[in-house]
């Protein structure tokens, strides 16, 4: 089994979620392997976590310019950890908008072949087959790559576990003198006003259209989603009519997200809203007009006036579990 490279993601000393979710996907096609890419001391802070999480080797690219550089640290430790590796049988970033400029950057130097935004990967006998969703959800694309693949992966997609390990370490040489970079001169940390989930990355999201109607009655949203813990997401046209914050917009031009559950209140189901919450699990959908389109894709769908229905499900769900 050949290693496959996964760009392991930290932010404030800690591991990101997907890179667990990255390492689960890479156990299944090889050798699990993580580059990680930071200020000097960042492989003494994160190798073990790596390890924890699988990563059979992890390949350490330390450089003071590491985390003041946009896309360019990322790229020279990957070119550097494909050429150490010796037998890479592919390369997984996640589909963040950083990563697919990563992925593409690579693919370009390394004459690779690029994979954008899979929601499962398999290996098989024509090598590794990455799945995506085009046109919105509507088709279903099957594509594998005649060279290394580099393939970026939607968050929250893949899920499993692998075995801790005592990983190796190998420390990667990395030169960013005269890089071509955008330069990070600041960074303002911004306090979340909320403690729920992430929406990109939340097991559950609750959504809300403009079947809300007012900011005042979107906030049945965000009590629905109190109450099963997710984070809260909406259309455009609820965005547009400021029922809620443009970083809550999920699709095409929004975020793309795929968590376990997806409920969506009073949101029709244009193609380029499905285009980025069709690949949720169990999709629930309430809205009054029973020719919607967004229950063609829904696994549970209740038709009916969503002021009735919401606060009934609230009650239901807290009572159950009071239980
Ligand atoms: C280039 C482009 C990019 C776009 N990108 C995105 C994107 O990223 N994300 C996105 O969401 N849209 C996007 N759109 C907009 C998209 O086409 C739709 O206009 C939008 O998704 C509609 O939002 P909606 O479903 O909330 O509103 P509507 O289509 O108006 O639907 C409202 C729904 O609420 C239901 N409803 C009303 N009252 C109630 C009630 N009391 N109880 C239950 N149900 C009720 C209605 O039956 C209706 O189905 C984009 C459009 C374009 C052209």
């Amino acid at each position: 089994m050949g290693q496959i490279l996964v760009l392991a993601e930290h932010s404030q000393g800690t591991l990101t979620a997907v890179t667990g979710e990255l390492l689960a996907a890479a156990a299944r096609l090889g050798e699990p392997s993580a580059v990680l890419v930071g200020r000097p001391g960042t492989g003494d802070a994160l190798v073990a976590a790596l390890g924890a999480l699988g990563a059979q080797r992890v390949y350490v690219a330390e450089a003071d310019e590491a985390e003041t550089l946009l896309i360019t640290p990322a790229v020279a430790a990957l070119e550097a950890a494909v050429a150490a590796a010796g037998a890479v049988e592919g390369v997984l970033i996640t589909a963040s908008i950083a990563g697919r400029e990563i992925a593409a950057r690579l693919s370009v130097r390394l004459a690779a072949g690029l994979i954008n935004d899979a929601v499962d990967i398999e290996s098989t006998d024509d090598g590794i087959v990455a799945t995506m969703q085009a046109l919105g959800g509507a088709y279903i694309v099957r594509a594998a790559a005649k060279s290394l693949p580099v393939v970026t992966i939607r968050p929250h997609s893949i899920a499993g576990t692998v075995p801790a390990t005592e990983p190796e370490r190998v420390d990667l040489a990395i030169s960013l003198n005269g890089a071509h970079a955008a330069q990070i001169t600041a960074v303002h940390a911004e306090t979340a006003a909320t403690d729920r989930p992430d929406l990109m990355s939340a097991s559950v999201v609750v959504s809300g259209g403009r079947g809300l109607g007012s900011r005042e009655n979107f906030t049945l949203v965000e009590q629905l989603a109190d109450v099963f813990g997710a984070a809260v997401g909406a259309s455009r046209a609820a965005v547009d009519a400021d029922y809620c914050d443009h970083n809550r917009q999920v699709g095409q031009t929004g975020v793309t997200v795929s968590p376990d559950l997806y409920i969506a209140l009073g949101i029709s189901g244009a193609i380029q809203h499905r285009a980025g919450m069709q690949s949720a699990k169990t999709i629930v959908v309430i809205n009054k007009d029973a020719d919607a389109p967004l229950f063609e894709v829904a696994d549970f769908g209740v038709v009916g006036d969503l002021f009735t229905v919401v606060p009934q499900l609230i009650e239901a769900v807290r009572t159950r579990r009071q239980a």
